[in-house]
């Protein structure tokens, strides 16, 4: 089920492309396409009465967020910031969609 969720997010950024300004690149030579950046995911939780937690049901079942190019995104292997190309009107459209 999170898998499907993950894929249907990919579009969001389809129309841009983040690099690392050093050029990184990946054991084979290419230049390294991976980043960290943050997805905001929901959990669903058993709770008591109150409200407080006791046990996590579903380790994450929902994005409620995918990564957003307003967020910072970091290189894999050096940790500089990215840069992005590519249309950032259209993903803003998609976002708000
Ligand atoms: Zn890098």
């Amino acid at each position: 089920m999170l898998k499907n969720r993950q894929e249907n997010m990919e579009p969001s950024y389809s129309r841009v492309e983040a690099y690392c300004p050093n050029k990184c690149t990946n054991r084979y030579g290419d230049l390294l396409k991976t980043f960290v950046t943050t997805a905001h995911v929901a959990q669903e939780w058993i709770v008591n009465a109150h409200g407080h937690w006791e046990e996590t049901k579903d380790d994450c079942s929902d994005v409620t967020h995918g990564p957003d190019i307003g967020n910072d995104w970091t290189c894999t292997k050096c940790g500089e910031t990215a840069k992005f190309r590519g249309s950032t009107t259209s993903h803003r459209k998609i976002l708000t969609d």
